[in-house]
């Protein structure tokens, strides 16, 4: 493990920010990263912990150590009532995870295909797509505090998922660093399991494109690829433009607050959340308030889809938060709802 300096983290980030982190570190296990918490000294300065950056806006250079998380491995096991539990090292790639677990014929994750970064971070913003979260295949989080190097464990209903969110992004924010994930998996595609019963279809476009390809009767690989093929055709690729994904979370409104809205906005869509509120899609807001396709120098919202900040090439970090920080105002002027960042911003 070296420690490197002044090291620049373009390749390290989705949105290609060039800034430099002060110091750089690599840990290739999960050993690495048990003995890097025994140099005190090194955690005492200001620390980040990096994943594939797929969801971070850096807005300037990180004067502290950046610990790059590259632990691989992912270790299964059949448990007694026919599910599998799989572990993944937190340096994993999500999307080579989920492809190994499809390859098996193990349902749970292929409806979360192709979202970039790491096994580590996908609890810590509970990653959701097409109609799945990840905490629906969460059994557990295995972690190590940063301050006195204890190792710990949480079962999934004590990671306090929520959209979008979760205990990592809360009161352990900056506070320990995630060492493996175990997921419980169905045995999927199987004698004893045969149709449709364990695959979720029924979000966005995925039953349609299958019954286009002519498929009745899908495999777990089938939704995999659908998904895969909707999402490169509508989401940019960040090596071609630089860009984080969905920017804002969608907001969750009380009733009363949807049903002012629709009095004067009758077009307005809506969803109920679990929580018993209602989710408005803050693409629409943010199309309504005329951003689609906006460009300002290097830093725009992409063309297709309102949700994405883009870096067309050389816009900092200051462009993209002062072109998020224009959204938010008009957005809350129009409809009185304050969108918040889902990017971590830096
Ligand atoms: C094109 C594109 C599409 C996307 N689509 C989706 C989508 O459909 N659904 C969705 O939910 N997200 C989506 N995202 C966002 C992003 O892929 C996810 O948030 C992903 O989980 C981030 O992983 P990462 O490894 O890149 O995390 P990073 O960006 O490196 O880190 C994110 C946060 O997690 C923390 N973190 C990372 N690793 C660890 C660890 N081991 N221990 C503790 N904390 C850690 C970081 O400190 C940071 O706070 C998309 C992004 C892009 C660029």
């Amino acid at each position: 493990m070296h420690l490197d300096q002044h090291v620049s983290l373009k390749p390290y980030n989705t949105f290609g920010m060039d800034v430099r982190a002060r110091y750089f570190i690599e840990p290739k296990s999960r050993s690495e990263i048990l003995t890097l918490l025994n140099y005190r000294s090194m955690i005492r300065m200001p620390f980040l912990v990096l994943g594939g950056g797929s969801n971070m806006l850096f807005t300037g250079n990180f004067e502290g150590l950046v610990i790059h998380i590259s632990s691989k491995g992912i270790q299964w096991k059949e448990d007694v009532d026919g599910t599998v539990l799989v572990t993944a090292e937190a340096g994993e790639l999500w999307d080579d995870l989920v492809g190994f677990c499809v390859g098996k014929g193990w349902a749970g994750l292929e409806n979360l295909s192709l979202i970039p970064g790491t096994v580590g971070a996908a609890p810590v913003q509970n990653i959701g797509a097409y109609g799945v979260e990840v905490k629906d295949c969460i059994e557990s989080v295995h972690y190590v505090m940063t301050d006195s190097g204890k190792e710990m464990h949480l079962k999934s209903g004590e990671c306090q998922f929520g959209y979008r969110d979760s205990i990592f992004r809360n009161s352990l924010k900056r506070r320990c660093i995630i060492l493996d994930v175990t997921f419980r998996l169905s045995a999927g595609d199987s004698e004893e399991k045969p149709g449709t019963a364990h695959l979720k279809l029924d979000y966005g476009t995925i039953r349609k494109e299958l019954e286009d390809q002519g498929i009745s009767s899908p495999t777990i690989a089938d939704v995999r690829n659908v998904v895969c093929a909707i999402r490169r055709r509508k989401l940019p690729d960040p090596a071609e433009i630089g860009n984080a994904g969905s920017f804002f979370r969608n907001p969750v409104v009380e009733g009363v607050t949807r049903d002012r809205l629709l009095s004067t906005f009758p077009t307005l869509p809506w969803f109920p959340d679990i929580s018993g509120k209602y989710k408005i899609p803050a693409a629409w807001l943010i199309q309504q308030c005329g951003w689609k396709g906006f460009r300002d120098g290097d830093a725009g919202v992409h063309a297709m889809q309102p949700l994405v900040l883009v870096n067309y090439g050389l816009a900092s970090g200051g462009q993209i938060t002062a072109l998020m920080q224009r959204i938010i105002e008009s957005v809350q002027n129009r409809f009185g709802i304050l969108l918040r960042p889902e990017v971590n911003i830096i």
